[in-house]
Order: structure tokens, then sequence, then C-alpha cells
């Protein structure tokens, strides 16, 4: 008796998704989202979906997928494990590139597509492919959105009124404008937990100089407040501080997670499926966490509805998991996913059991979003 379903086909479909208004932080202002999606079809004609991010070139990073699925078409999407190694140590490593980084961006559509086939094959869902879901809802904070403190305070209002528990602020940009913005933020939402994203915008002394001068006002925590590159920039910070710190663009791979761990760099570790390599290998920065006595709290950045499923499937089953996750779906003016609805209530979501991710896709908002790509 033979278990194989091969794979017989991949696409990869770049598109873009204008957002609802403009996306503000220290990186920066964006327009847009644009995702890379796969699509994998098995001799039986079940189809698997998957998304990677486009960095730092949308045509080029699809170009890279179009060359890596050699390894994937003709085998089972039961091997995902050995394909991805053979992936990384043939098209990386031999050639001399230790971009793990990249690979892992790569590789994670890849993955997400292979569970959802998993999924569908065996028709069970993806959580039940993990061991099993420990919780049947996952928590969720409200991403505050706006420019000015004026349209950060009504948005903060907003969540207020829809009963959210936990309130998401980018800064990073001058001291005097993020104090204005916190300031306008904590008035609104009053007792309610206030996280705060600097995405890499300060160094040491300046990020121990705003934890000073924030911790009147209550913060949860402060994410990612020094450069990716340096785990001791950031463990310097966490040590010199009352404010807990949350590790995010440190964290994109399993040693990352590690050394973060090694040098208590962070109280807490934020990391995605979308930046490890997937769903799988989540489940093992997760297990280093948990060894490490931290909670993940899962990543969201620039993502479709496909990674949101794939997220909460990894949310149900992890232990040490925080209540606070980042969802990103909700920005984008579309929604590629016709179905389940994707929208926490009071800062929570629970999903049906479908097969595989759980999802169906919307193709004529995938059309039009194809169409958007020059
Ligand atoms: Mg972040």
């Amino acid at each position: 008796m033979s278990f194989t379903t091969p794979i017989t086909d991949i696409t990869v479909t770049p598109i873009i998704l204008p957002l609802k208004q403009p996306y503000h932080w220290s990186q920066g202002v964006r327009e847009t989202f644009a995702v890379n999606l796969i699509e994998v079809t098995t001799i039986d004609g079940l189809k698997g979906y998957g998304e990677c991010t486009v960095a730092p070139d949308q045509q080029a990073t699809a170009r890279i997928l179009d060359v890596l699925k050699r390894h994937f078409i003709g085998a089972d999407p039961f091997e995902m494990v050995p394909i991805k190694a053979r992936v990384l140590r043939d098209d990386y490593l031999a050639l001399g590139a230790n971009y793990m980084r990249n690979a892992n961006q790569m590789m994670a559509g890849f993955d997400f597509a292979m569970f959802d086939l998993q999924g569908k094959i065996t028709n069970r869902p993806v959580h039940h492919l993990l061991g099993g879901a420990q919780r049947e809802t996952v928590g969720y904070f409200y991403f505050l959105q706006g420019d000015t403190p004026n349209e950060l305070a009504r948005d903060a209002a907003r969540g207020v009124a829809a009963g959210e528990r936990v309130f998401y602020l980018k800064v990073g940009r001058t001291e005097e404008q993020d104090l204005e913005i916190v300031r306008a933020v904590r008035a609104e939402i009053g007792s309610a937990r206030l996280r705060l994203d600097a995405n890499e915008a300060w160094d040491p002394y300046t990020a121990i100089r705003m934890c000073r001068k924030l911790e009147p006002f209550d913060i949860d925590l402060i994410e990612q407040p020094t450069p990716s590159w340096s785990i001791e920039a950031m463990s310097h910070v966490r040590h010199s501080v009352g404010i807990p710190i949350l590790a995010d663009q440190a964290a994109f791979t399993l040693y990352d997670v590690y050394e973060i761990c090694r040098q208590r760099a962070a109280d807490m570790i934020c990391i995605g499926p979308r930046e490890i390599g997937g769903i799988q290998p989540m489940l093992k920065a997760a297990a280093v966490a948990e060894a490490a006595g931290l909670k993940i709290c899962i990543h969201s950045s620039f993502t479709t509805g496909i990674t949101t499923c794939a997220e909460h499937h990894i949310a149900r089953c992890i232990p040490n998991l925080d209540d606070g996750n980042q969802i990103m779906l909700q920005l984008a003016k579309e929604n590629i996913v016709r179905d389940p609805e994707l929208k926490p209530v009071n800062g929570w979501m629970s999903l049906s059991d479908a097969p595989g991710l759980g999802f169906t896709l919307d193709e004529s908002v995938i059309r039009k979003a194809s169409a958007r790509v020059t």
C-alpha cells in the first residue's frame, strides 16, 4: 500500500494589497502590503496554500521561489522537513550562502502549503497534526493606527468601545512625538495594557532614556528597542530599565532564539512563522523559549489571512503562548481569505476545525491584487 500523494505543480503569484490607511512606524510609512502566494497541487487535484514576504524585491523573491520549487515537485507533502533541509543544503549552504534569514522567509510559504495539504489529505485541522490544541481561543492585541496624537487617540477610543484588552502602538519617532502619542493613548484606554514597538529605532543610551520617561505611563512592554544586529545591546537595555523587553527583529532563526534566551536579553520573544521558516520550526522555537522559561508572542508582519490561519494553529498548540499576539490582516483594505471571517472579538478569536489551515480564498480579490503587480 502506498501513502504517496505526489505534488505535481507549484505556482507563485505576486500580489499587492492596498491598506485602509497609511501605516506609520519607525521605518517609514507604507500604503500597501505585498506578498508572494504559493499554490501547491497534488496528483489528486488537492491544493495547499502559503505565502512569503517579498524583501527586498517582489519579482526577485518570486523568481527565487520558482527556483526552489523543483525540490518539492514529485515529492510527498508529508516529506516536508527533509525536503526543506535539502533546499537549505543544495541552494544555500552548498553555494556558500549562509542566508538563514532569507532561506527561512522563502521556506515559510512552502511549509504553510505542505501543512495545508497534509490536513486536507487526512481531513484534519493542522493543529491535530502538531500534537493537538492546548486551547480553543487565542488572544490578540489591538493595533492602533494613525499618525497624529489625535488620530491615535480616536482609534484608541474605538478599541476601548470594542472591549479590547491589549493595545499596541508604534514609537521610535522623536522623543517629543513618542511621549505625546503615548500620553494621548493612555488617556483614552484607562488601565488597559499598552505595548510599544520601537522597531530598532534606538541605541541603548536612547532606549534607556526613553524607558525612564515612559515608565509613568504603565507600559506593558517595549518591543525591539535596539537594532536587531546586537542581542547584547538589547540585553544591556533589558538589564537597565524597569519596563519588560520583547525581542522581535532580533529573533529570526532558532539560533537567535537560543542566544536571546542565553543572554537573558528579553522578557518574552516575538517570532512568527514567516520569519523562522513556517509552522514546524515555530514549534522548535517555542520549545527553546519554554526551556528558558519565556513566553512566545506570535509575530505578524505585512501578512494576509493565510498567515493569520497558520499562526492560529501554532498558537493553539504551543504551551508558552502570550495572550496579546500580533495580527495584521485587518489593516489591508481587501481580504484574500473569504472564509472564515478572522476577526477577534474583545481581542480573542477561535476558528472552526476545517481541514488543513482551514480557509477558503477569494479568487476575485487575488486576481485584482495580482493585476497591481507591474
Ligand atoms: Mg515588532
